[in-house]
């Protein structure tokens, strides 16, 4: 690890401890002493134990360290330069579904939302839940769709932490592989987003102030031309993803799941801006005592919809195996669009 990297990983411990979340990002303490002191001791030993030095640390931040490492292979495969000696990508309590970069001595300080991975997994599985799908029928009604997602979102607005709401079973099968696929799809756009940034060397025009329950960061805006760009880029980083793993993949009868993975690499960056533009409008609707203003600094989801979904499309058009066709996108803007009428009242309900 350079010195630079190890600055950085030292800023992130010093945001950490400004707010007191060493539970809650870098799980329990151990051994009588905080996770957090324990990466500072590592740190301050030998270069040695440095190599990863969140990984290890809380279960979540274990899961992104995986999307980060398969984003950085995206990256190489489309000759994208970059030294990840200079980035650090970490859980942070942001309330907010966007990654952002943070300023910070001697690199990028990628900090990627704690409730935006759970807001993303649990919507999807409720989505996934309240259809017929791969033959088998729903698993929940409109009124207990619209009650399980309530449950996501006031979690997610109150307490900044969606896993907070009741617990839903487990899936099985074709459902439970297509969750994966798609979280994953997402958490690797969010990240690819602010790798797209770092790589791009986009300048940072601005500071912005981002509030949540338990803290308030600076973080960097950009312009929006480079937004759209990051969102660009992004997108392409998890279809080559998607790409490297359909060539690694051995097993023949893996063949039908590399239509759904192709399908869920397309839609998890449109899921992400889907999902930022619900919470937009939710918060439109509810107002929100000390949720962040929708508008911080990146371009309206709306607007962002609009852009990258030409991209997905060529993107997805360009694969030389036959693939289903990109329905599910769309598919999930409806779903949202009719519950939202019912799904308003009973968010308030839960806020009140
Ligand atoms: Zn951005």
């Amino acid at each position: 690890m350079s010195r630079r990297s190890r600055r950085l990983v030292r800023s992130y411990l010093a945001l950490i401890q400004r707010d007191g979340l060493s539970a809650a990002l870098m799980g329990p303490t151990v051994g009588g002493q905080g996770a957090a002191d324990r990466v500072r001791a590592i740190l301050e030993s030998t270069d040695d134990y440095v190599a990863d030095p969140l990984s290890g640390l809380s279960t979540l931040q274990d899961v992104l360290d995986l999307r980060v490492g398969e984003v950085e292979a995206a990256a190489r495969s489309l000759d994208l330069r970059f030294d990840p000696r200079h980035v650090v990508t970490a859980l942070y309590p942001l309330g907010d579904v966007n990654a952002w970069s943070v300023p910070a001595n001697g690199g990028d300080l990628i900090l990627v939302s704690r409730g935006a991975l759970g807001l993303a997994f649990l919507t999807l599985k409720i989505n996934l839940m309240s259809t017929p799908l791969f033959g088998e029928p729903a698993m929940l009604a409109r009124d207990q769709t619209v009650t399980a997602l309530a449950d996501v979102f006031a979690a997610h607005f109150r307490h900044g932490d969606p896993w907070r709401a009741p617990r839903l079973p487990s899936l099985t099968g074709h459902r439970e592989i297509m969750l994966d696929l798609l979280v994953n799809a997402a958490a690797r756009f969010m990240v690819g987003h602010e790798y797209a940034h770092v790589i791009g060397q986009h300048p940072h025009v601005d500071k912005a102030t981002l509030k949540s329950k338990d803290s308030a960061v600076e973080v960097y805006t950009r312009l929006w031309d480079d937004e759209f760009a990051a969102d660009r880029v992004g997108a392409q980083l998890v279809l080559a993803d998607q790409r490297l793993a359909a060539a690694a993949e051995q097993d023949p009868h893996f063949v039908r799941r590399h239509g759904l993975a192709a399908v869920a690499a397309a839609t998890g960056p449109m899921y992400l801006v889907l999902l930022d533009l619900v919470l937009h409008e939710l918060d439109g609707d509810l107002k929100v005592t000390g949720y962040p203003p929708a508008s911080t600094a990146h371009p309206h989801p709306g607007k962002r919809w609009d852009a990258l979904w030409p991209v997905i499309e060529q993107e997805y058009g360009q694969a030389t195996t036959a693939q289903p066709p990109l329905e599910l996108p769309g598919s999930l803007m409806r779903w949202f669009e009719n519950l939202f009428t019912d799904l308003v009242p009973a968010v308030r309900e839960r806020l009140a």
